[in-house]
């Protein structure tokens, strides 16, 4: 089912001569994480601005459970919109801030204090509702503005990168809480982020954008495994790319014939190889190769190749790159399964 649906949803901000968003259509499927992931200035801001109300599209339509919310107030809207920055209200103890939407809307102060304590909790900061923001480390400080817009049910949570300021450590720890209370809540979330890695691991779905577009939308997996585009491929660390021919399961290029995965079209296309996916062994699509250069990377080795004068690049676990010297010629191989045709004209 979907919650949010954004149909050809355009923006051009004054003075600017470009859209920021350009007749984004994107359904968002309800109780899902989604990531609206991509460049800088690609649009990611404007699109959660525009569905929290806080900007108006300049054509295209909103629509919220099946009813479109043009028109209404960010109030009145169902969406809580967290900040990078979380702003809590510093005359406020954590806790007021927490339960400061609840008592907008008139609760008393003891059914307030009865959400606001396992709230709390369930974003560990139990025991410090009665301090003053400022006395919360900037993790905390992230983690009570969360609370206070979940404390509110909203039908959808906007996140916007909420783990930029955060340290390597701390960013894992709010990665696993976002991702531990969206699936306890079932509230349909979008994340900002411009972190491709973050977006893997946070969400169900992801809304790729490039320049005010719609570049993919789909699992992680997809992004990896079936990119639309050799944009796409590249944002996600694609980086052999071979143009060619397809025509009955077969692949023409410089490389020789290369046996396809069924189902793929005919026509002009670039192939590509994950570098991960590609074969330091003998197997179905061998070839020599010459061994150009290796690089330790820590967790992963580079492995620089010439293959019929094209470079390939794998990535491999240092284990098996271990005895590879530049200049060793050896055998690899290109699994069909593991090749995917992208549009010719995508240079
Ligand atoms: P970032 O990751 O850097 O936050 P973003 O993907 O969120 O970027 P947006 O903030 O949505 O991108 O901006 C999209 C485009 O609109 C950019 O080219 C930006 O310069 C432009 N833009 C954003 N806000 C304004 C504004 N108030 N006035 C004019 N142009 C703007």
């Amino acid at each position: 089912m979907t919650t949010l649906t954004l149909a050809g949803l355009t923006k051009t901000y004054p003075g600017t001569d470009r859209p920021a968003l350009d007749r984004l259509d994107l359904a968002i499927e309800s109780g899902s994480l989604t990531s609206l992931l991509g460049p800088s200035g690609c649009g990611k801001t404007t699109t959660m601005k525009l569905i929290a109300g806080l900007l108006a599209p300049d054509a295209g339509e909103i629509v919220l459970n099946g009813r479109s919310i043009h028109g209404l107030v960010p109030e009145r809207r169902g969406v809580a919109m967290v900040l990078q920055n979380p702003l809590l209200f510093p005359h406020l103890t954590v806790g007021g801030n927490i339960g400061f939407g609840l008592k907008m809307r008139g609760l008393s102060s003891t059914e307030i204090a009865r959400q606001v304590d396992p709230m709390l909790a369930r974003v560990h900061l139990d025991g410090m509702g009665h301090r003053p923001p400022t006395a919360l480390s900037g993790g905390q400080q992230q983690r009570a503005a969360l609370a206070r817009a979940l404390i509110l049910k909203p039908k959808v949570l906007l996140l916007d990168e909420p783990l930029s300021n955060l340290d390597a450590g701390l960013r894992e720890e709010m990665q696993t809480l976002i991702r531990t209370l969206q699936r306890e809540t079932g509230i349909t979330t979008l994340v900002v982020t411009h972190d491709q890695a973050e977006a893997v691991a946070l969400s169900d779905r992801i809304a790729l954008l490039f320049g005010g577009k719609l570049a993919q939308h789909g699992p992680p997996e997809d992004f990896y495994r079936r990119p639309a585009s050799k944009a796409v491929a590249r944002f996600f660390g694609g980086v052999n790319f071979v143009p060619g021919r397809s025509q009955a399961g077969t692949f023409q290029s410089v490389l020789g014939p290369l046996a396809l995965s069924k189902g793929l079209a005919d026509g002009d296309h670039l192939l590509t190889v994950r570098p991960e996916a590609l074969r330091l062994s003998p197997g179905p699509n061998a070839r020599r190769a010459r061994v150009d250069a290796v690089a330790f990377l820590g967790t992963q080795t580079r492995i620089d190749l010439s293959v019929a004068g094209v470079n390939l690049q794998a990535l491999k676990a240092p284990d098996e790159a271990a005895t590879l010297r530049p200049g060793m010629e050896i055998d690899i191989s290109l699994p069909p399964d593991a090749l995917w045709l992208l549009p010719s004209g995508d240079h």
